[in-house]
């Protein structure tokens, strides 16, 4: 009996035509894939990608050398250095991040009293050496300028759940 079920599937092609069917069928619904890097998926607010050192809209840093990010990092990826300024307020001379170690947790952003380092929506900053990933100051305060709209929408919409 099997050998004639068998026959009969070999005969009538019975399987190619299932497969077939089954070809025909994903060739006209929606692709799931993306034409990546020309279309990209949506992001949570909460994405936490390439930190950016926030300022306010007057230009000043936000970060006020309290060093609570570099304390409650648990891979030790920060290294802060500050001193007063003439005006008495505390400022950073030395804000740096070692992309290599850091494990994308999130703390230096939850434990931050004033949203100046924040993880953004940057995805896309792979680089040819270690070397351009250890970041300093000036690099996070560029990442700040350059995704300043994005991090205040993610912030605002992720406010109500805080
Ligand atoms: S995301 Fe986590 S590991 Fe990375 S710098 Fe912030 S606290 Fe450190
Ligand atoms: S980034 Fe925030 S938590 Fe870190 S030193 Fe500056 S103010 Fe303090």
């Amino acid at each position: 009996m099997a050998f004639l079920d068998r026959a009969a599937r070999t005969m009538f092609l019975s399987e190619i035509l299932a497969g077939m069917s089954l070809t025909f069928r994903y060739m006209f619904r929606k692709k799931p894939t993306l034409n990546y890097p020309f279309e990209k998926g949506p992001l949570s607010p909460r994405f936490r990608g390439e930190h950016a050192l926030r300022r306010y809209a007057n230009g000043e840093e936000r970060c006020i050398a309290c060093k609570l990010c570099e304390a409650i990092c648990p891979a030790q990826a920060i290294t802060i250095e500050a001193e007063p300024r003439a005006d008495g307020s505390r400022r950073t001379t030395r804000y740096d991040i070692d992309m290599v170690k850091c494990i994308y947790c999130g703390f230096c952003q939850e434990a931050c009293p004033v949203d100046a380092i924040v993880e953004g929506p940057n995805f896309e900053y792979a680089t040819e050496s270690r070397a351009e990933l250890l970041y300093n100051k000036e690099k996070l305060l560029q990442n700040g300028d350059r995704w300043e709209r994005e991090i205040a929408a993610n912030l605002t919409a992720d406010a109500p759940y805080r």
